[in-house]
């Protein structure tokens, strides 16, 4: 569950922010102040991927708030809302460990397409720190081998390069997810490109022919039309 914590104090703002997001498949806490803000951080055992916090709040303002999230998560990300006049607050929270700001007055889509971007970001943040302490992951008759980054298919090493090593973990990471061609280009190459669709589409294509039985007929690496691949066992 991709679970959202917001401090806002205008309860007609808040409203619409907990409806987009609901809307969008988070699972919403709200609160309308910093305190009771951090107070649920610490009822849910500080189990948040984000934090929606507006800076002007009664008590303790969203920079203070933002700041003491920081120092309890180093991974969950963070978005400040400011008014247009708000400049200075603007940077000094950016300073003390806010990801991104909104500034007001926002769209639903605009908030949105914020909250997922940062989201996508601390969602790969947290895979790559879980995969760290794991050795391999296992998938029917695949075994992903992330310290000497080899792919074994019932047994058999199959020899992947970097590129190809990163999308089958990206894959095992998220199975049964559709990742689309501009995810998966993210993930390995890091920056944006033109023509990154089809430069995905070439090394899915290449990773078939080593993994599948009939590369013409997949049945782990699926297409999903007009939207992506997904693994499958
Ligand atoms: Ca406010």
């Amino acid at each position: 569950m991709k679970r959202v914590l917001i401090a806002e104090d205008e309860a007609a703002i808040r409203e619409f922010e907990v409806i987009n997001l609901e809307r969008s498949g988070y699972e919403v806490v709200e609160t309308d102040t910093g305190e009771k803000a951090l107070e649920m951080f610490d009822c849910y055992n500080g189990d948040f991927d984000l934090a929606v916090l507006d800076i002007m709040l009664p008590g303790i303002d969203g920079i203070k708030v933002c700041k003491e999230l920081r120092r309890k998560s180093s991974t969950i990300g963070i978005i400040l809302l400011t008014a247009k006049t708000q400049e200075i607050d603007k940077i000094s929270g950016l300073m003390f460990g806010a990801d991104d700001y909104i500034t007001k007055p926002f769209s639903p889509s605009e908030l949105v397409a914020r909250v997922d971007a940062l989201y996508r970001r601390v969602a790969l943040n947290m895979m790559r720190l879980e995969n760290k302490f794991k050795e391999e992951i296992k998938f029917g008759e695949f075994v992903l081998n992330l310290r000497n980054r080899a792919l074994k298919k019932r047994g058999k090493i199959i020899e992947l390069t970097q590129v190809e090593f990163q999308i089958m973990e990206y894959f095992f990471s998220n199975p049964g997810t559709v990742l689309s061609r501009s995810q998966i280009f993210h993930q390995v190459w890091g920056k944006s490109r033109t023509g990154e669709e089809k430069i995905v589409d070439v090394n899915i294509r290449r990773l078939r022919m080593k993994i599948e039985d009939d590369p013409s007929l997949p049945k782990h690496i699926i297409t999903v039309w007009g939207m992506g691949y997904k693994w499958e066992n």
